[in-house]
């Protein structure tokens, strides 16, 4: 890549082909679509787009929508291109070359990536020897290394650990740091949150349709915090990223929220479920308030999974997350590692 500039030597294209064919618990997709009258409706809506216009800049309808469901005001909330390109607009929005980021360690493997390329420090906050998580850890590291943002995936992709609020609360007073709270698998665990961040100046609660809302393939994604750092935000954030058809979708899947709640309990059904049946056949699991569950087992477990077109996310050898799918894909999988053992 002799264009790029020195500084990102050594970086490599993210690929991940397709797949059409098999059973895919790889990606925290949900296993569904959304519900019948989402989809209805997104049909029906989107015929009649004036395709030769540029969208909405300002998401007016999205917004208004989104700021409906959590009762608060449009100001606070921005919509971008799924949470990865509001991510992104706050890293490259606050972060000076040389500037540190805390985060836990492992999480979404995007944060480092974000904040590399704007040339910050990202430093890790590890778990115990059971990979789980203390937040007194992390403040002790934001005392240490006075970082100008701060990052926290609750529950975490990829351990699916769950923060409560009581201790969100805690790491958010202990510092002045900005704090992006990621809660794109929120829907999932025992308490939605993602308000909290409008009490305090310092807090952006990022939230996604492509995991609960099953809606990956429209890419949006919305930020709420104070108008603020909404402006922030909007300032920095491409005009006209989120499309015509994608604004529509999202305001129909958010106004609808409430017909989603069964599929989300299915899902949290299905991942107890499968964390009981993981558990029984002697893995390492880790318990999880997300749509999916990190595993340590052999590789060769993987192995005859593939053979069976079933797909699960490999980290290194040895280290797995596995998608909580339908009842169906999940007997699946579990048929085939009891045949394995
Ligand atoms: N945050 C976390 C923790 C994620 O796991 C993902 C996607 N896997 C994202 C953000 C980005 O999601 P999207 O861009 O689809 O909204």
């Amino acid at each position: 890549m002799k264009y790029m500039k020195k500084s990102f030597e050594g970086m490599v294209p993210y690929h991940s082909k397709l797949i059409e064919d098999g059973i895919i618990l790889n990606a925290n997709e949900s296993p569904i679509l959304p519900p019948d009258k989402v989809v209805k409706e997104i049909k029906e809506k989107i015929v009649n787009i004036d395709f030769n216009r540029y969208p909405d800049m300002d998401e007016v309808k999205l917004n208004k929508a989104i700021s409906k469901k959590f009762g608060i005001k449009p100001e606070n909330v921005s919509s971008g291109v799924g949470s990865d390109e509001l991510l992104d607009v706050v890293f490259r929005a606050t972060l000076e070359v040389g500037d540190n980021v805390v985060g836990f360690t492992p999480s979404f493997s995007m944060y480092k990536v974000f904040a590399e390329l704007v040339g910050a420090n990202y430093i890790p906050v590890l778990g115990d020897k059971n990979n789980i998580f203390n937040v007194d850890d992390m403040i002790e590291k934001i005392a240490e290394f006075n970082p100008k943002l701060v990052i926290i995936c609750s529950p975490n992709n990829p351990t699916g650990q769950y923060f409560t609020e009581k201790e969100i609360r805690k790491i958010i007073e202990s510092t002045n740091a900005l704090i992006a709270l990621d809660l794109a698998y929120i829907d999932f665990a025992s308490k939605d949150y993602t308000t909290i961040a409008l009490d305090y100046d310092n807090v952006i609660s990022f939230r996604t349709f492509s995991k609960a809302m099953a809606l990956p393939s429209i890419r949006v994604g919305y930020a709420i915090s104070k108008k603020e750092n909404i402006d922030m935000i909007d300032a920095i954030k491409a005009p006209y990223s989120v499309t015509t058809i994608s604004q529509i979708a999202a305001e129909i899947a958010i106004s609808n929220f409430d017909l989603y709640k069964g599929q989300i309990k299915m899902i949290v059904n299905e991942r107890e479920k499968l964390y009981n049946a993981l558990s029984k056949l002697g893995f390492n699991v880790f318990k999880s308030e997300a749509n999916f569950i990190y595993v340590l087992m052999d590789d060769r477990f993987n192995q005859a999974l593939l053979k069976e077109k079933i797909y699960i996310r490999n980290f290194k050898s040895g280290v797995y997350r596995i998608t909580v799918g339908s009842p169906y894909e999940n007997e699946k999988l579990l048929e085939v590692l009891k045949n394995e053992i």
